[in-house]
């Protein structure tokens, strides 16, 4: 008799904790879920042997973001710090705080932001 044994593997994202934190998205304390990403071992495309997680990230419930899990212990403050405009020391020039270099002189920013808070999900 010829059996055939399909397996595999596939990625599950599991809740680990529902919590709450400041979201860099909204500017606002939001609910959130602290998400692990496990990957199974599967027989027939059934999950069996969980293999061990793959990385974790923080989803908000309101704006369905997703970040880094360091930004579970950003404070309002610092969210702030990261996401304001920044003055240019240089030529007053106030820039977006996703720019480096100012827009006006391209003079380099002074305070680097400290982390990466969007999570790169592909
Ligand atoms: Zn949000
Ligand atoms: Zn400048």
């Amino acid at each position: 008799m010829l059996a055939i044994i399909i397996y595999g593997w596939t990625t599950k994202e599991k809740t680990l904790e529902s919590t709450e934190f400041f979201c860099p998205n909204c500017r606002e304390h939001r609910d959130c879920e602290h998400r692990a990403v496990k990957r199974y071992f599967t027989l027939y495309f059934i999950p069996l042997i969980p293999l061990g997680t793959v990385g974790e990230f923080i989803h908000c419930d309101t704006c369905e973001g997703q970040f880094d899990t360091a930004v579970l212990d950003l404070t309002d403050a610092d969210v702030e710090r990261l996401t304001r405009p920044w003055r240019c020391d240089e030529c007053g020039n106030t820039n977006p705080s996703d720019q480096e270099r100012c827009l006006k002189c391209r003079c380099f920013r002074e305070d680097e932001p400290a982390a990466e808070l969007e999570f790169d999900d592909d």
